[in-house]
């Protein structure tokens, strides 16, 4: 696994991951799933989407029963990646689920706590040992004791960077000792909750260790300058080495974290929003970037379908149609199709998208689905909310690239006042 930035500006990089085969460039999200499977969407469905992330997201918290370690090792699959049918993606394990609140208490010195539907479950770093040897993925979240982002004490902070480095230095030295774990990226994590000061020893002590990536746990919103915490803890890090980051997923936190240097996301904000009835509608401006596309042939292949049909549309992407969706109750990036008012509005969910969803159905069927609480809506939700929230990550990348993400975050910022 290597990675490199190709372009710096103040704190925002792209760049490109490459491992195994696969070129991936950041900053990007990854494919949230739940139990080995993105919630909504079959395999079928997925492959039809086209471009959908190349990171497969695996947490151990929905994965260790099902499908679990001796299912996989029982088949005659090497791994969990064929045991899926994810051949085409590379897989990243996470310890928790990004889409579930972390729960307080339950971590002790020697296990790690991880709710699964059937309870409780406490894995220690045999148990963890044993998990990366069955599902083989190529990356993992070294097991680590995450707590939640607010309301912590200093002690049980310190305790929590403490154990969690022991939790690193014991898998490295696993990993170390057993061959078939060699080709096993394992992450190092940075806690710290809302300290600045273990945030910064924990970013220093995880980078002296030999891992390739890190991952930032433990930030959220609801933290009292959690971008100020974040852009301090990864002045600690080096530059090239990705950032992944969990809990920061909505656009306007994307936004305020790629500035300070987060590399990759995990993709369960779309989802969250698709269960709760609503569409994703960022806004981040596609107008600003069609003429800029001229200059760059290889991302503009990829755009030009989505761009085609937006000219029209862009107009209502940026005028009160925004204040309609509040008022329809969704947040600014959600519109309600629950309510009432979409019964008969025959537009497509969101003007200028070309995502199956928006192109073959209307609001006032999927809010119709949503009524009669059929399978469909979410499925249709889930298609358009993950095209969506892609193509917003596409975005942010080109204005990297073309050295105007100030400009990208004052056009975002500005379409969510109105
Ligand atoms: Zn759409």
């Amino acid at each position: 696994m290597k990675f490199s930035v190709r372009q710096k500006s103040r704190g925002t990089r792209f760049g490109v991951l490459n491992i195994e085969n696969h070129e991936i460039q950041t900053p990007c999200c990854s494919l949230y799933s739940r139990g080995g499977v993105v919630p909504h969407l079959t395999t079928d469905v997925l492959d039809s989407m086209g471009s959908v992330p190349s990171i497969f997201h695996l947490s151990l918290q929905t994965t260790i029963d099902q499908p679990g370690i001796e299912t996989i090792n029982q088949s005659n699959y090497n791994g969990i990646k064929p045991f899926l049918g994810l051949e085409g993606f590379i897989t990243y394990l996470s310890i928790q689920d990004p889409g579930q609140e972390v729960r307080q208490g339950y971590n002790e010195e020697k296990s790690v706590s991880v709710w699964t539907p059937g309870g409780r479950k406490k894995v220690d770093v045999n148990q963890f040992k044993a998990v990366l040897e069955s599902f083989k993925p190529n990356m993992a979240e070294c097991l680590c004791d995450t707590i939640p982002a607010s309301g912590q004490t200093e002690k049980r902070i310190r305790k929590s960077v403490d154990r969690t480095l022991k939790f690193l230095d014991q898998c490295i030295e696993e990993r170390e000792k057993t061959k078939s774990l060699i080709s096993c990226n394992l992450l190092g994590v940075i806690e710290g909750s809302s300290s600045e000061t273990q945030r910064i020893r924990s970013a220093k002590e995880t980078s002296q260790r030999p891992v390739p990536g890190f991952v930032l746990e433990g930030f959220n919103s609801s933290v009292y300058n959690w971008c100020s915490l974040l852009q301090k803890t990864l002045e600690f890090l080096p530059d090239d080495k990705p950032r992944l980051i969990h809990g920061i997923g909505s656009p306007e936190e994307v936004v305020l974290a790629v500035e300070c240097g987060v590399d990759i996301f995990d993709s369960s904000y779309p989802c969250q929003v698709a269960e709760r009835g609503c569409a994703l509608d960022i806004k981040w401006s596609r107008k600003r970037f069609k003429p800029e596309l001229t200059y760059l042939p290889s991302t503009s292949e990829r755009l030009e379908g989505e761009l085609k049909n937006s000219e029209d549309s862009l107009n209502e992407l940026s005028t009160s149609s925004h204040q309609k969706e509040i008022v329809g109750g969704g947040t600014s990036f959600e519109i309600n199709l629950n309510h009432t008012r979409y019964s008969s509005d025959f537009t497509s969910l969101v003007s200028g998208c070309t995502c199956y969803c928006c192109t073959n159905h209307t609001r006032a069927y999927v809010h119709h689905l949503l009524v009669t609480k059929e399978m469909l809506s979410k499925v249709l939700l889930m298609i358009h909310n993950l095209y969506e929230y892609c193509q917003f990550f596409t975005g942010i990348r080109l204005s990297i690239e073309e050295d105007n993400f100030e400009e990208f975050k004052r056009n975002f910022t500005e379409s969510h006042l109105l």
